[in-house]
């Protein structure tokens, strides 16, 4: 990371600080009904002098959307389905709350005078044009769809250079390096260790992986999560992701990031400076503090919890992630490496991989052979506009359906 860069983010932080104590954060969940955004949901219940839901964003759910309305009283919900829509505003035309659907009706919404900070609790790609609209409005981040900084990091970083938003982490590995490195001089920076649980099928043979189901690969051993980014913590996709999250998160260079396998979830990421000393934060395999931490912007609010008794965790064991049975995990450097459009390639081709195995089309190891066949087939481009992840994004999703048909 380089020091201009984390000195704007102490003097922004300065700022919000200061801007809390006077008036109440509005925040836009965008993905309220998900894992992340109802635990978002609960800080704001828990903090109602400090935070405002002013927009409630789900995909489908309209039954709990309904629900969230009628007790946060948002300005807006907001429905990206629309054939959900009428089912929506019969259900809040007494309330007053303005409702709306669609992916316009989203994009717009980021971009509210009234809103302070957008969560960005969707999954997949379909956070990336929300977020853009949301920097480009100036709004500040808290960022769980890591898919955004995956697909489009480089271009997000431009943006951001132009924005007065801040962007904060939720993901617990990037909330724990982000709060190891408040007060460190970023040139001292040795390495980013990222921690991954290993996921259910850690001590598995690779025999064993080839005929695991969905149903086992749901069964997380440590975190409740969506169901995407729990299949991508079983192929460790989701520890490649976090290192090309990193990358245009803290501005590193790829060399310096590595990820170890920490089975017990307790201590959430490491940073080793160039002494050798190693800072570390610890807690519960729990996403309700790192959300509290972005949504106080990097300040530390009670999160409601129960705190961590460390004699309940004896052993905290490390070891390396096992890359012959886990190949995913080095698609993170090989598309570090390659750069322009690869990883928003591997991004597309796991969404639509992921949905076949969650419905039982495809095996297990077919997910990381059809990012693969992706990556072979689809045209790599080295500076990639905005349109181009979309026309890529586009035509890598329709290719790795095609993979898909021929294997049903
Ligand atoms: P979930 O699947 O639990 O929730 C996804 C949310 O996004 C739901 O509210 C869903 O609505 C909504 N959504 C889906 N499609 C759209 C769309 N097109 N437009 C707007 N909203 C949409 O996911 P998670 O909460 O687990 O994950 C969210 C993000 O956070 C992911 O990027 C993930 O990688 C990241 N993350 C999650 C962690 C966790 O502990 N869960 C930890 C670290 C990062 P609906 O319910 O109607 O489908
Ligand atoms: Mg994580």
């Amino acid at each position: 990371m380089n020091k201009e860069f984390t000195l704007i983010l102490h003097f922004k932080s300065i700022i919000d600080s200061n801007h809390i104590v006077n008036q109440i954060k509005q925040i836009a969940v965008l993905g309220s009904t998900g894992s992340i955004g109802t635990q978002t949901l609960d800080i704001i219940a828990r903090n109602p002098e400090r935070y405002r839901a002013s927009v409630l964003v789900a995909g489908s759910n309209v039954e709990q959307l309904i629900e969230q309305s009628l007790r946060f009283k948002p300005d807006y919900a907001i429905i990206a389905d629309e054939s959900k829509y009428l089912q929506l505003k019969e259900a809040l035309q007494p309330t007053g709350i303005k409702t709306a659907s669609g992916s316009k009706a989203i994009i717009d919404a980021m971009t509210l005078p009234q809103i302070d900070t957008v969560v960005t609790a969707t999954v997949g790609y379909s956070g990336l044009e929300p977020s853009i609209s949301a920097i480009k409005a100036g709004k500040d981040i808290a960022l769980a769809n890591k898919e955004t900084l995956v697909v489009a990091g480089e271009l997000i970083n431009g943006l951001l250079a132009k924005s007065a938003s801040k962007v904060i982490p939720v993901d617990s590995e990037h909330s724990a390096i982000y709060q190891c490195l408040v007060g460190e001089d970023p040139d001292t920076i040795n390495r980013l260790i990222i921690t991954a649980s290993g996921g259910p099928f850690r001590t598995f043979s690779a025999e064993q992986l080839a005929h695991v189901t969905a149903k086992d690969a749901l069964r997380h051993p440590n975190w409740d999560m969506g169901a995407k980014i729990t299949i991508d913590s079983a192929t460790m996709l989701n520890k490649a992701f976090e290192i090309i999250e990193a990358r245009w998160l803290f501005n590193i260079a790829p060399e310096k990031i590595e990820a170890v396998v920490h089975p017990q979830s307790i201590v959430h990421s490491m940073v080793e400076f160039t002494d050798g000393a190693i800072k570390a934060q610890l807690g519960l395999p729990d996403m309700h503090l790192p959300i509290s931490y972005a949504l106080g912007n990097a300040t530390r609010i009670p999160t409601g919890e129960p705190a961590m008794s460390l004699t309940d965790y004896a052993s905290l064991t490390f070891e390396k992630p096992d890359e012959n049975k886990f190949p995913c995990i080095t698609l993170a450097q090989y598309a570090l490496k390659r750069g322009g459009n690869a990883a928003c390639i591997i991004n597309a081709a796991n969404e639509i991989a992921v949905d076949a195995f969650l419905h039982d089309r495809i095996g297990f190891l077919d997910i990381h052979r059809i990012i693969c066949q992706s990556l072979d087939k689809i045209e790599f481009i080295s500076t990639p506009s905005y349109e181009d992840y979309v026309n890529t994004n586009t035509a890598t999703r329709q290719y790795a359906m095609s993979l898909i048909n021929k294997i049903n």
